[in-house]
């Protein structure tokens, strides 16, 4: 059997599962009972065994008490950016001008706690249906400025390959359709899934597709991950990614420098660093907007724009992203005075 199906039929639900990684204490197992009542647990065996080394790893996926409580429930929304409300088709999203993002499916093999679409997590798990791919290649087809077409989820890359094949080949079929991106945790949480060639095919020869994954933390850099990005290059696939700003994680200028350099360091190109959405549930890994800021800027002080994502938030209601860059400009009558990479001013006139 291949190794990514043998990892997802053994993927981890449980506290006795979890036991066979690591031990868990009396609260831990009576707050993952009361959690996941409401938002439920599941890893690879992969993923948990790199949280068994990194503590990080681990409150990225082990519940914590935190998300039901009161207090962080009633400060965040089940859907912060209105992806419903601005739905064309069942399953697609359209919001900026020239591009249009589709939710393919509700399920990762692992739960990220801090996820933003938890609210699908108690759905019943969904896989685009083929006329709900034909309904959202219509929209496509009829709307011509849409150049670019983000594939997500849930983990597009275990739609039943047929399906996945349809969209991506139905995409590659729409001349005015110019970039396919999927966003995949595949690289992080089930590697394997991407030293299958059947499925390195099909994204290559659907032509226009990128990847854009989501490592958030150095030690969700292993050898394996290195190997199915290497796969994906190979492939003639750009590898960007995406991380989300999470407190007690990698709310730390040392901690995202070595990520960001990691990742250029295996031809990943750190794309977004977004700041946490309020969503409900997840609250408590909050960081302030000012300290995103702050160590946006110690990174362009270190290392260089090559290696640094845009920090971004993306607006409540469906307002969409803005892009935060430190601030490094201003105009005085003719002339702008910019702030240098260590913090000397110098003057320039406008022409
Ligand atoms: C994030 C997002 C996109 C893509 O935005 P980029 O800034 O181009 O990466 C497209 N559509 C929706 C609805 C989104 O939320
Ligand atoms: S991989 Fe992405 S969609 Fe899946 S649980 Fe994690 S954050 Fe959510």
């Amino acid at each position: 059997m291949k190794e990514w199906l043998k990892e997802l039929q053994n993927l981890v639900r449980n506290i006795e599962s979890i036991e066979k990684f690591f031990p868990l204490t009396d609260e831990e197992k009576e707050s993952f009972k009361k959690v996941t009542s409401i938002y439920p647990f599941l890893s690879t065996p992969y993923y948990l065994s790199l949280a068994v080394k990194s503590c990080a790893i681990k409150r990225m996926i082990f519940p914590n008490i935190m998300e039901i409580s009161e207090a962080i429930q009633s400060k965040g929304e089940e859907d912060p950016l209105s992806e419903e409300r601005d739905k064309k088709t069942l399953h697609l999203t359209h919001r900026y001008p020239d591009r249009v993002l589709v939710v393919t499916t509700n399920f990762c093999p692992t739960l990220c706690r801090f996820c933003m679409r938890k609210r699908n997590w108690k759905k019943k798990t969904f896989f685009i249906s083929d006329t709900e791919i034909e309904n959202a290649l219509n929209y496509i087809r009829k709307n011509e400025n849409i150049r670019d077409v983000l594939i997500s989820g849930g983990d597009p890359l275990f739609l039943p390959i047929e399906r996945l094949k349809k969209l991506l080949f139905g995409l590659k079929a729409i001349d005015h359709v110019e970039v396919v991106r999927v966003g995949t945790r595949a690289p992080v949480t089930l590697p394997h899934r991407l030293l299958d060639d059947d499925l390195l095919e099909v994204l290559e020869k659907a032509e226009k597709v990128w990847v854009n994954t989501h490592f958030n933390h150095p030690d969700e850099i292993t050898e394996l991950s290195k190997e199915a990005v290497k796969n994906l290059l190979k492939a003639g696939i750009p590898v960007n990614n995406q991380t989300v700003l999470l407190k007690g994680i990698n709310d730390s200028a040392d901690i995202l420098e070595k990520l960001f350099r990691n990742l250029q360091k295996i031809k990943v190109r750190p794309y977004y660093l977004f700041h946490c959405d309020p969503v409900k549930g997840v609250m408590h890994f909050s960081t302030s907007i000012t300290k995103g800021i702050k160590i946006l800027e110690k990174l362009f002080k270190r290392i260089s724009p090559f290696a640094i994502p845009y920090y971004a938030v993306d607006g409540p209601g469906g307002k969409g992203k803005v892009q935060i860059l430190p601030d490094r400009y201003k105009k005085e009558g003719n002339f702008y005075i910019f702030r240098s990479f260590n913090g000397e001013t110098f003057k320039m006139s406008d022409m």
